[in-house]
C-alpha cells in the first residue's frame, strides 16, 4: 500500500504572522495523525520561518520551483542544495503555472527534475493538460510528453524517489475538480507509463491529484485506487480547511 501524501502549494501568499498562524493551527490539527505524509510548500522566503516552527512536527516541507544550476552566476536564482539546507525535501516543478508564465517546456522540466535528485530532495513533477487540449482528446498525448521528457533525461527508474502530480490546468483555481472517474483514468494510465519503464518504481510511485481540492470533494477523489493523495492550492490556506483534506485521506 502507498502512504498518502497531502501537499499545500502556496503560491504567492502569505506574511510572516499569516505562516505562523497557519502553521500553528494546522500542528494543533493534525498532531495526531499518523497514516498520512503532510508538506507545505511556501514561497521560498518563509521556508526558514517554517522550518524554525516546525521542527519538531510531522509536517515537512516543500519548494515551490528551483533553478536548474547547483551554483554559478545565476542572479536571483535559488539551487536545490541551498533548499536542502533549510529543511527541504520536496521540490515542486513543472507547475502549470511555471510552465504557462515562466515559459518552462518539458526539456527544462525534465533539467529541473533531475537537479533535484542530484540534491537528494524529491521532486514532485506537476503534468497536466489545459482546456483547449481537453476538448482536442489530447489528455494522454499532452501527460505522455511531460512524463517521457523525464524518462529520456533521468533513465528508466526516474520516478524512484519522486512523486506525479496531476494537475489538469482547466481545474486549477477554477472550483471545477476533475470527477474522481476522469483523475483516475489519468492517474492509471501515468502509472501505466512508468510500469513500461520499471515495475517495481511504479508500483511505489505516488500520484497526487490537484486542481479544486476541497474538504467536500477529497474524499471521493481518495477513494479511487491510483489517487494517492493531493496537491492542494487555495484550500491550503485555510488551516481548517486543509486538515480536513488531509484527514479524508488517511
Ligand atoms: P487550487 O487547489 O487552488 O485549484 O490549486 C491547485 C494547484 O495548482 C496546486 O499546485
Amino acid at each position: 500500500m502507498r502512504r498518502p501524501l497531502v501537499m499545500g502549494n502556496w503560491k504567492l501568499h502569505g506574511t510572516k504572522a499569516s505562516v505562523e498562524k497557519l502553521l500553528v493551527d494546522l500542528m494543533a490539527s493534525t498532531s495526531e495523525l499518523k497514516d498520512v505524509d503532510i508538506a507545505v510548500c511556501p514561497p521560498v522566503i518563509f521556508i526558514n520561518q517554517a522550518e524554525q516552527l516546525l521542527h519538531d512536527a510531522a509536517i515537512e516541507i516543500g519548494a515551490q520551483n528551483i533553478d536548474v544550476n547547483r551554483q554559478g552566476a545565476f542572479t536571483g536564482e535559488i539551487a536545490a542544495d541551498m533548499l536542502g539546507e533549510f529543511g527541504v525535501k520536496y521540490v515542486l516543478v513543472g507547475h502549470s503555472e511555471r510552465r504557462a508564465m515562466h515559459h518552462e517546456n518539458d526539456d527544462l522540466v525534465a533539467r529541473k527534475f533531475e537537479a533535484v535528485k542530484e540534491a537528494g530532495l524529491i521532486p514532485v513533477l506537476c503534468v497536466g493538460e489545459t482546456q483547449t487540449e481537453r476538448h482536442n482528446g489530447e489528455t494522454k498525448d499532452v501527460i505522455g510528453h511531460q512524463i517521457q521528457a523525464v524518462i529520456k533525461r533521468c533513465g528508466r527508474k526516474s520516478f524512484e524517489n519522486a512523486v506525479v502530480a496531476y494537475e489538469p490546468v482547466w481545474a486549477i483555481g477554477s472550483g471545477q475538480a476533475a470527477s474522481p472517474v476522469d483523475a483516475q483514468k489519468v492517474h492509471q494510465f501515468i502509472r501505466e507509463l512508468v510500469a513500461a519503464q520499471d515495475k517495481d518504481s511504479s508500483e511505489a510511485l505516488r500520484i497526487l491529484y490537484g486542481g479544486s481540492v476541497k474538504a467536500s470533494n477529497a474524499q471521493a477523489l481518495f477513494s479511487m485506487d491510483d489517487v494517492d493523495g493531493a496537491l492542494v492550492g487555495g484550500a491550503s490556506l485555510d488551516a481548517g480547511e486543509f486538515a480536513s483534506i488531509i484527514k479524508a485521506a488517511k
